[in-house]
């Protein structure tokens, strides 16, 4: 019966045998009947279109190659050869680009090509069957790849096998039999042969040694054994000498697959040549060591972070610890309390600065006392970076002890000295009043004025044992301050009876503090004017109220002193040499006077020129609790002290200190100018003092130590210092810049102009 078959071309010219349609149609193989002529598609299967991935139109009633443009160039010549020769052509699991539902597809078919002959033999029709077998390649392409990992993984792991840093074998069953060995393994026994040979009968010396214990235990328990720097008396070559070497072993079980030990698998490691190094570094840490030892002194080192990893005996000694025990509790535990806090922070500068840690403090011996120690200590560096600290602790506590029994003498002597001398005055004063011939008088005079400077040593004496021993005591009360310095003046009136005491001004003001060790003060600056100017008749004194200060002045036209000297002048004991010889003294009322002032909160300075006079200076601040303003944004900063402006067009920050400066006033204005420089990415400083009044000395050290090194961390390349106008803040300024070790380059000025221009003209980075 013919059925209607929707797929049937009705174009179909070729055949009526309608069987023959119907299978190619049903065929599980996809079939497509061609013109062999016009190359034309006259019947086509689902199955067909199914691989081919086109639509029926694309094929039916269409040029072959029209269809299948893509597959042309390589199959075209096949096609055409079927027609002429009317042989068929086989494609088998070839691999082509098929253009599928509009996308570019690479399969796997198998095609034929046949030919359709009529009666005599001519070639009419051509029919392609094509089957796709991308699924099937894919899949045996897989395990192909599978085969060839597996097998390039055991090629690997056999070339780990031979070339593998380590020796290795593999002994099996219980005679441990020399199953395999890697190059390595077999070196370590030149000359002998293994492979195949039971350990017994190939290393016979093995069996009295501890090894073959081991081995059995191995064997015995399936567990891993691993020794380290094993010494083996070993030749490196066939007849070579017998040389101790080291070597590290793993033993590990093999088990089988009853999970029974089975074999050893041997690794072995020589590390003769790392054991050697290391008892040579150890040979010279220990003899670094004794040497360290044999210092008198504690030393001990610090890594970079300031933790402490090595002490020498002495101060496992002195503490009464191990050196392990003192290294995990730390120092802090042995510092005195009252000395911790500037003893850590000198430490912190010290480690984020990478300068000198230098200080004195006392330490508690086993013997639960304190001794004092001096300790130091200085960074390691090693390109460029801190490998470590190496610091000592020397104890002077003896020095200490004396300095103080010094002290002591001193305090005892002078109130020794005090009593009979008041005696001695009051007596002078009593015979002063009685009615004594008139040839006495002048004697008795005179010796009151010994009596007077006698005391005003003695004073002094005691004053500095004071200080030394922290004990002076301040009654701070408001007084009035013009009123002191005219009493002063009186008083002193009538011991300098050449001199003219001459007072240029004197502003009325209300001062709090101790009036009388301020009268001290005031008085120093005056003897030593007089003392210090014997042949001037002038003394000028001169006393201002400027920005909350008030600032007095004592002028003389007398020797003067060299700018060498200025800045010691207020140590103790110091006296100027040349003057130590012609001017009575002890070289202590300066250091008192600089003693009085800091408990002011004041300060001092000298304006002097050598042979035509000096001008000492001190300032005592008023109103200190006074707010001040500040006007702060991410590029200026100002306040009474410090404006800090950073020039974006130059990458340059401008500062100028004004008026007077004291240790933390310079602080400050210094941390602000570190974080306005690192804020703002600069690379160079115009620091202007034109506008500094008097002196910050005390802030030297600290400057020099430990603010320049942040300032060059913080990226400080340049630094133009304009100098102020007070040769006391020149000399500090200088001092600080010379303590500094850098890469900054700093110049000095006297003009801002200059100093601008130089910072300029240095290149940006
Ligand atoms: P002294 O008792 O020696 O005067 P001071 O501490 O008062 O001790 O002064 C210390 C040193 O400073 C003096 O020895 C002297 O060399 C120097 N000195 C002090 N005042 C003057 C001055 N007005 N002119 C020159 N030199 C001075």
């Amino acid at each position: 019966m013919r059925r209607h078959n929707p797929n049937l071309e009705t174009k179909m010219q070729l055949t009526n045998d309608e069987n023959l349609i119907n299978t190619v149609l049903h065929a599980p193989i996809g079939v497509c009947i061609l013109d062999a002529k016009t190359l034309v598609g006259e019947i086509v299967n689902e199955k067909f279109l199914e691989v081919a991935g086109k639509s029926r139109e694309a094929i039916l009633g269409r040029f072959y190659w029209d269809a299948f443009a893509e597959a042309r160039p390589y199959y075209e010549s096949a096609l055409t050869q079927v027609v002429e020769t009317g042989e068929p052509y086989y494609a088998n699991e070839v691999e082509l680009m098929l253009i599928r539902h509009g996308k570019e597809e690479w399969i796997f078919v198998t095609f034929v090509y046949a030919p359709i002959k009529d009666k005599t033999g001519k070639v009419t029709k051509v029919s392609v069957w094509v089957l796709e077998n991308t699924r099937q390649v894919a899949a045996r392409q897989k395990v192909e790849i599978e085969r060839a990992v597996s097998q390039q993984a055991r090629d690997r792991l056999t070339r780990f096998f031979m070339q593998a840093p380590a020796g290795i074998c593999i002994l099996d069953g219980p005679e441990l039999v020399f199953e395999l060995i890697n190059p390595l393994y077999q070196q370590l026994f030149p000359g002998r042969e293994l492979l195949g040979k039971p350990l017994l009968e190939a290393v016979p010396e093995v069996k009295g040694a501890p090894i073959w214990e081991v081995l059995q235990g191995v064997l015995a328990t399936g567990k891993t054994f691993e020794g380290s720097e094993m010494i083996i008396p070993l030749a490196r070559t066939d007849n070579g000498p017998v040389e101790d070497r080291y070597f590290n072993f793993i033993y590990q079980a093999r088990l089988n697959e009853a999970g029974r030990v089975d074999g050893i698998l041997v690794f072995v490691f020589e590390v003769t040549e790392i054991v050697n190094i290391k008892r040579t570094l150890e040979a010279s840490e220990i003899r670094h060591h004794f040497l360290l030892n044999t210092m008198p002194q504690q030393v001990w080192t610090a890594k970079p972070n300031g933790e402490l990893d090595y002490v020498n005996q002495v101060v496992c000694a002195d503490f009464g610890y191990e050196a392990t025990e003192i290294i995990g509790r730390s120092w802090q535990e042995f510092i005195h309390p009252d000395d911790l806090p500037l003893c850590l922070a000198r430490w912190a500068e010290a480690l984020a600065s990478g300068k000198e840690y230098m200080i004195e403090f006392r330490l508690k011996f086993h013997d639960g006392k304190y001794y004092w120690h001096l300790a130091r200590a200085l960074p390691f560096i090693e390109e460029g970076l801190i490998k470590s600290w190496f610091g000592t602790n020397t104890n002077i506590d003896t020095r200490k002890e004396n300095e103080y029994k010094k002290d002591e003498f001193l305090s005892i002597a002078s109130h020794e000295l005090k009593t009979p001398l008041t005696s001695i005055k009051a007596y002078n004063q009593i015979m002063k009043r009685l009615d004594i011939p008139e040839s006495v008088r002048p004697y008795l005079n005179k010796s009151a004025g010994h009596i007077a400077r006698l005391e005003g040593l003695i004073a002094d004496l005691l004053d500095v044992t004071k200080i030394n021993a922290g004990k002076v005591s301040y009654t701070m009360e408001p007084f009035d301050f013009a009123q002191l310095l005219e009493d002063s003046i009186e008083s002193l009136k009538h011991t300098a009876p050449k001199h003219q005491l001459l007072l240029t001004a004197n502003p009325a003001v209300i001062y709090h503090g101790d009036r009388n060790r301020l009268e001290q003060v005031i008085n120093n600056f005056i003897t030593n004017a007089v003392k210090y100017s014997p042949g001037a008749a002038q003394i000028l004194i001169n006393s201002v109220v400027d920005q909350d200060n008030i600032i007095v002045s004592v002028q003389d036209f007398g020797i003067g002193i060299a700018k060498d000297n200025l800045n010691k002048l207020f140590d103790r004991y110091y006296r100027v040499d040349n003057t130590a010889m012609r001017f009575e003294g002890l070289g202590l009322g300066l250091y008192i006077s600089a003693e009085i002032l800091r408990r002011h909160g004041g300060s001092f300075w000298i304006e002097s020129e050598p042979g035509a006079g000096s001008t000492f200076y001190f300032r005592l601040p008023v109103n200190r609790d006074k707010t001040h303003e500040v006007t702060r944004t991410a590029t200026y900063y100002r306040d009474r002290h410090i404006t800090i402006n950073y020039q974006k067009t130059h990458n340059r920050l401008d500062v100028d200190w004004t008026g007077f400066h004291d240790v933390e006033s310079v602080k400050k204005g210094c941390m602000l100018m570190w974080d306005y420089l690192e804020k703002n990415n600069s690379d160079r400083v115009v620091n202007d003092n034109t506008h500094v009044l008097g002196n910050w000395s005390e802030a030297v050290e600290w400057v020099g130590n430990t603010w320049f090194p942040m300032m060059e961390k913080a990226g400080l390349k340049y630094f133009a210092h304009v100098f102020s106008p007070s040769t006391f803040s020149q000399l500090s300024a200088k001092k600080s810049i010379d303590i500094m070790a850098g890469i900054i380059t700093t110049q000095y000025f006297t003009d801002i102009g200059l100093a601008e221009k130089w910072i300029n003209e240095q290149k940006l980075k």
